[in-house]
């Protein structure tokens, strides 16, 4: 089963004020996720650019797309079948399909690949906000008897909840505006993607047939994913509930039914009830960094063993939990010791700046301190191009980092790790220029 929600660029649309923030969407990888915030250019949505998209597949280039766009109503007939097998009416289908027009603009945002990226310290710094603890705070204030009656229920920390619907889509407030249904028919009938949303435009049927969402509720983001808490249509499937009981499982205006919902999908996705997602620790610069790995977990007192300690000599609550080790920023950054919450976390959103980002937002809304350790904010950046070229480096030299795509994940961090320890360097993972100089050179 592919990941299921995509990740929402909308915040950071919003902290910069336009529509061109984008992020790469980690929640399967190869799709560039954005959205525009709902209020931008009314009447005025940005048409299809009419060119082949950035990745080369042969289902994004102008033409291939022109064809499938007038293809459109063939493919949605070709869908039928499928529809029906899931007890959709072939009245329902018709009335849901017949009007539909492709919203090609969709293809240029797929396959968009933004040159420059940001450093884990800016999606930090954009994502946890004053505004947005106060906010949060306010929010748990309001709904206390809820969050009282979902915790009960499901056993997830009402904070992370909160901190999902904040960065998610700024409590609801960017969430996108892009109908699901035009949006999921599209990307099922045009582009790379199609098997895939093949899923969710079914999913997205049943949910209208149903009427668990008002149908003109029912928009969010180019990859269809709506409400605050940004469920994809086959995650709706899964999780939702109907938390107020009237019948419908209304994510979108029920706050009962948002929040048990997104509680709902946390717990189906392993979290560990009364557990926080992780700790903030300092490394002694004499740890061998190559665990630093999260496919090497410790227990909390073994890695105590390995000198880490939480700033200012806090004893962690549960020594024996298992917890791996994530060093984003290198030597000269913050470690974090990551419970089995923050791969719950993961699940419902696979960027780990986001993921931190919502485990730190949640330790701010119940009172927590900012990190006490700096990040190192003098390294740049690398492009996009210098990205490929460190990756394809890297794999010329014999590391492996699957297929060179420009992102950094685990296993590019792994690669330059083992490209370290080779040099002689401490193997810290960190992508910065120097690597990359390090790598030309050889
Ligand atoms: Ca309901």
């Amino acid at each position: 089963m592919p990941k299921t929600r995509i990740l929402i660029a909308a915040l950071l649309a919003s902290a910069i004020g336009n529509a061109t923030a984008q992020d790469r969407d980690d929640r399967y990888p190869g799709i560039t996720g954005t959205i525009s915030p709902s209020a931008s250019s009314p009447g005025g949505a940005p048409e299809w650019s009419g060119e082949s998209g950035a990745s080369g597949h042969p289902l994004m280039t102008a033409a291939a797309i022109r064809q499938a766009a007038d293809n459109f109503h063939a493919c949605l007939e070709r869908i039928w079948p499928a529809a029906a097998k899931r007890s959709i009416t072939r009245e329902f289908y018709q009335s849901a399909t017949a009007q539909l027009t492709p919203d090609l603009r969709i293809m240029d945002l797929m396959d968009n690949q933004p040159e420059f990226t940001k450093s884990f310290w800016d999606y930090l710094d954009i994502l946890v906000t004053d505004a947005r603890i106060a906010k949060g705070r306010e929010l748990l204030e309001k709904y206390r008897k809820t969050f009282d009656a979902v915790e009960q229920a499901y056993g997830v920390d009402r904070t992370i909840i909160t901190a999902i619907w904040g960065v998610e889509s700024n409590y609801g407030t960017l969430g996108g505006d892009r109908p699901v249904l035009r949006s999921t028919a599209t990307l099922a009938c045009i582009g790379r993607r199609q098997n895939y949303f093949r899923e969710e435009f079914l999913s997205t049927l049943e949910i209208l047939q149903r009427g668990d969402v008002r149908p003109d509720r029912l928009v969010g983001s180019w990859a269809g994913a709506f409400g605050p808490t940004q469920f994809m249509p086959t995650a709706f499937k899964r999780f939702a509930v109907d938390f107020d009981h009237d019948g419908r499982r209304d994510v979108v205006d029920s706050i009962p039914d948002l929040i048990a919902s997104t509680a709902n999908n946390l717990r189906k996705d392993g979290w560990v009830s009364g557990q926080s997602w992780g700790y903030e620790v300092v490394i002694p610069s004499t740890l061998n960094f190559m665990l630093a790995d999260h496919r090497r977990p410790m227990p909390l007192r073994e890695w105590e063993r390995h000198g880490l300690t939480r700033p200012g000599g806090k004893p962690f609550p549960h020594p024996d939990a298992q917890a791996f080790l994530l060093v984003p920023a290198g030597v000269q950054g913050p470690g974090f010791l990551m419970l089995a919450n923050f791969n719950a976390i993961m699940k419902y959103n696979p960027a780990e700046a986001y993921a931190l980002a919502i485990g730190h937002l949640a330790d701010r809304l119940r009172g927590g301190e900012r990190f006490a350790q700096d990040w190192p904010r003098y390294e740049r950046v690398l492009t996009r191009d210098e990205r490929l070229e460190l990756q394809q480096l890297l794999a010329r030299h014999g590391f492996d980092i699957g297929e060179p795509d420009g992102h950094l994940g685990a296993k590019t961090r792994s690669a330059i790790r083992e490209f370290q320890a080779k040099a002689g360097q401490i193997p810290d993972g960190f992508a910065s220029a120097v690597v990359l100089e390090q790598l030309r050179g050889r």
